[in-house]
Parts: C-alpha cells; structure tokens; sequence
C-alpha cells in the first residue's frame, strides 16, 4: 500500500548521518531534535504550538487529558474510524458517542453531530468533540464549530497532516489536534510518534507536564498523574529529514489522487473532495458494491488492497454499548461493506497505477 523503500532510497544518507548524529551526542530521550521539530512544525503551522509525543494514540488522550475530560463526561467521535479515536475517550473515564459520517467524503456528519448535540446525554456533561480527517480529507470544521459552540474540538489529524480546508491547516484548527507519525501515515517516521497541537499556551503546557507523569516545576514534583509520553530522539532526527521532502511528497499524493479520479471516476464511487479541501491523501479509498470481487482480482493481478474500516466503531464488540446518534450511524454500517483502499503513496508509477485502474474497471465491469 505504501512503499517507504522508493522514499528510503531518496533520503538514505540524509538518514543514516542524522541517526550517526543522535547515536553520537547519546541524547536518546528529549534530546535536541525533539526541540528542533517541535520549532519547524510549530513554524509550519503559523505558531502554534507543538508538543511531540509518542504516538498518534498518545497524543488524543493527552489532549482529552488536558481538558480535563473523565467521568461523567461524553465525547463524540464519528463510528467511521481507526479505534483509537474512541478508545482515548473511554480510556478517560468518559463515554464516546457514537456520531455518523458523510458517505462521500467518509467525514463527520454536521447532521449527525447536531442530532447529538440537540439531545440530553443522561445526565453527561457534553466534554468534546473528535472529528476525524479521515483517508486526510480535513472535516467540515467551520460547520463543525458553529455546531460545537462552547465545547471543544480535537481534530483526529493523524491522516491529515499536510491537508488543508477553508478553516486552516490540518493541526492548526480546532481547540487542539492530534496527529499520528506511525510509518503509514502521511509524514511516518520508523516507529511509533506523534504530536499534540493547540494555538493556546496555558493548553499546550499541561500537555508538556502530562507528556513527562505530571512533572511540575522540577523533575521529582508531579502535580498531575500523566504519562510516559515522550517522542524518542531518534525518531525527532527522522522526521527532520522526511519533513525536507514532504511538501514534495504530498504534492504527488495528489498528483496520483487526480489520476485515480480520472481513470475510475466514471466506474466507480471515487472519493468526494470538498471545493474548499487540499487533501493529503493518507489514503484512496473507493465505494463499491462487489468488493469481494474486486479485492480478489486486485490480489490476482499483485496489487495490494485494504479495507479501512471493516467494521464501525459502534459494532465492536468492546463499543456496541456506547451511545449512538438517535438516527444511528447507517452511513457507517454501509460504507463499512463497501470501502476498498487501493495503493496510494508519493512514488506509485503511471504505468503501476494504470494497472491498478484497469484491474479494477474489469472487476467492477
Ligand atoms: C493512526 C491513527 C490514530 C492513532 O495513531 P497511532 O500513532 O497509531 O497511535 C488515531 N486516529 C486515526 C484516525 C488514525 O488513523
């Protein structure tokens, strides 16, 4: 789905002297990259401030954590997603509500959201909202916002980082967002990372002692109970020499997104994008009714397929007992039997892509 080994063979001595760098200064934990790609991701998104941390997962409770939210309080979270955006939130004490995403562009649902919003919660104190910028196409956050009022909005920006809509750049909107640098995302680094954005400082510092168990003004007080959430050093000096290539990279995301557009747009349903949305294209995810059938004859002909998401969030059989919008989450239930993710990264070729069309306009004939 992803081939790192094109990209590694881009940047592979730009790598291995920023590793000999780190196993050289021996600063392994916080040491000075983690400072340093803290600066340039905060100078890419206009100030705001970045907290790096160890994973995508991570860095969604740390800002849950942040704001306080625990028992007694509801978060909703589209059904249509990768688990850990809801998992965060029980893990908090609180209670995820289930919400239902758009069937063309796979993202929060305005509708659904204010379906929930609208209505009591049981005595639960409404705490978040998570909108998902899923396969990275940024979810409708000025819609999002007039509806959430008050509450707060953590943008899920672990498949967007790189996209951009009419509310900003994906980490620069909402109250805070969370990004993942797990290797499949769209900036991956060699193992587990992640980061915490938020344009509020008084924010951000809770983050930065909640990231270190709590610390308070010196390493042996804890005012909070946090966690061991720090981002390992090697992989700050990773990310450094990946983020040289990156806007390259996301520009052939895209440039392989428009050929996907034109080569099935007419076959099958091709994912919407909305006027005001650059993508990052973490994924290209089709809809097709026969996906059986077009999985298999991808297989035959060695292409790679995935299915993002097999199964809703609200039919796991760890979730199906949290709350769901009063309409359900239909949309979800189906795409769920429909969705097919086809290869999609920076160094797919024409003549590779042009096989993965045909293969799948014979399937689908
Ligand atoms: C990957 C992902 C996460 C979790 O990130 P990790 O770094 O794997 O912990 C959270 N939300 C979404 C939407 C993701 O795709």
């Amino acid at each position: 789905m992803v081939d790192l080994r094109a990209q590694r063979q881009r940047i592979d001595a730009r790598i291995s002297a920023a590793i000999a760098r780190v196993l050289d200064h021996g600063q392994y934990v916080s040491g000075p990259e983690v400072d340093a790609l803290e600066s340039l991701l905060a100078r890419r998104l206009d100030g705001v401030e970045v907290v790096a941390c160890s994973s995508g997962t991570d860095a969604l409770f740390l800002a849950l954590q942040s704001l306080g939210v625990g028992r007694g309080d509801a978060v909703i979270v589209p059904s249509f997603t990768f688990v850990a955006t809801a998992q965060v939130v029980a893990q908090c004490g609180a209670v995820p509500v289930f919400a239902d995403v758009r069937a063309d562009t796979f993202d929060l649902d305005p509708e659904s959201l204010a379906s929930v919003t609208g209505k009591s919660l049981d005595g639960l104190r409404l705490a978040a909202i998570i909108p998902v910028d899923l396969f990275g196409h940024p979810a409708d956050y000025l819609a999002i916002e007039e509806i959430a009022g008050e509450v707060p909005v953590i943008a899920d920006v672990a498949q967007s980082f790189g996209a951009r809509s009419a509310a900003g750049a994906a980490g620069a909107v909402g109250t805070m967002a969370a990004t993942s640098f797990f290797p499949s995302k769209p900036l991956g680094c060699y193992g587990d990372g992640g980061a915490v954005f938020t344009r509020d400082g008084a924010l951000a510092e809770v983050v930065r002692s909640l990231r270190l168990h709590g610390q308070g003004r010196h390493r042996y007080e804890h005012v909070r109970i946090g966690i061991n959430g720090r981002l390992d050093t090697l992989q700050a000096a990773i990310l450094l020499e990946k983020l040289e290539i990156f806007d390259d990279e996301v520009r052939r995301r895209r440039e392989v997104a428009t050929r996907y557009e034109a080569g099935l747009g007419h076959v099958v349903r091709t994912p919407a994008v909305r006027p005001d949305v650059e993508p990052s294209w973490a994924q290209y995810t089709i809809r097709v009714d026969n996906r059986d059938e077009v999985a298999a004859a991808l297989r035959g002909a060695d292409v790679a397929s995935a299915v993002h998401y097999p199964l809703p969030i609200h039919k796991q059989p760890a979730y199906c007992g949290f709350p769901v919008a009063p309409g359900g989450c239909p949309v979800s239930e189906t795409l769920s039997n429909q969705v097919l993710s086809l290869p999609m990264h920076p160094y797919l070729q024409p003549d590779e892509q042009d096989r993965v069309v045909e293969t799948v306009r014979l399937a689908v004939a």
